[in-house]
Order: C-alpha cells, then structure tokens, then sequence
C-alpha cells in the first residue's frame, strides 16, 4: 500500500533521532485502519537506562488506552518499524492486538525475532491473525542500515564502551 511507504518514512525519521539521542536507531509508529497515526515510539534505551524500552514497545505504551479501544472495537492497528521487531517486541505485538506489523530491513544476525517464533508455530493462531511484511522498499531499507553502520561508532555501541573501560 502506497501509505506504507508514508508512515515508515515516519518510522525512518524517528530511528534517526535515537541515534541523535546516542542510542539505537529503531523508530516505530502505531497506525488505525483510517490511516490516523495512533502513537509513535522510539529506542530510547540508553537516555532511559532501560534495556526494555524498545521503539515498538515505546509506541505500544504512547498509545495507551487506545490498544484498549481497538481490541473491544476490533479495531485492526498496524505497526510500523524500521527494523524487525526482536522476541521482547514480537510478544508486546501480540499482547497489543496489532493487527499487521511492517518493517524495513530483517534483522537475521541482530536480535531480529518475529520470524524465527512465528517460524515455530507455537503461537500460530495468533500469528495467522497478523499480516506481517517484510523490507517492502530497498531505498528506504538502505537508510535503516545506513543509520546502524553510524550507530556502530556511536560511543555508547557496547563495542565501544568497552573500548573506553578496557584498553586494548
Ligand atoms: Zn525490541
């Protein structure tokens, strides 16, 4: 759908504040089936010291009462982010109701999770009840690994923290 390409634009810009904010470059967004933006999310693990807050979990909490709504209203969201989501975020799209799930760019070597469980089947019912696509655009799929080659130098990359603890 051409609105797809809109709202992970959206997702783009906000992988690129994170990184901006020294920290993962992950942007989510929360959109309802008329095409409202619900809530958008992103990476903030290092300015919040939490290693859970993930950009689709930061959407699935700005949404709030929403999620709520949409599940007694059957209500189909769709999340889109700029990188597949990781075990961690995979439950919390479950657990939110989202309806479809759009990202940029696989995560196969990273900590990528929504295809190896849906892979497994142990949750088939609900993930035959989510529409799931994966890299639709490669220019923009391009920009996210752009922005994770820079994160690589970022000096809170744990390579680098430890680089700066433990000389070499
Ligand atoms: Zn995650």
């Amino acid at each position: 759908m051409k609105k797809d390409r809109y709202f992970l634009e959206l997702a783009l810009e906000e992988a690129e504040k994170a990184l901006n904010e020294n920290t993962y470059p992950v942007g989510a967004i929360i959109v309802d089936e008329n095409q409202n933006i619900i809530s958008r999310g992103r990476n903030r693990v290092h300015p919040e010291q939490d290693s859970t807050a993930h950009a689709e979990i930061d959407a699935i909490r700005n949404a709030g009462q929403s999620i709520f709504n949409a599940k007694v209203n059957r209500e189909k969201f769709t999340l889109y982010t700029s990188l597949e989501p990781c075990p961690m975020c995979t439950g919390g799209i479950l657990f939110a109701n989202i309806k479809k799930v759009v990202w940029l760019l696989n995560d196969d070597v990273g900590f990528g999770g929504y295809k190896k469980i849906n892979d497994t089947k142990i949750y088939e019912r609900k993930f035959h009840e989510i529409e799931s696509i994966e890299e639709p655009y490669g220019d923009l799929k391009q920009k996210q690994m752009e922005l994770m080659s820079k994160w690589l130098t970022n000096p809170n990359h744990v390579t680098n923290l430890r680089k700066a603890i433990i000389p070499e």
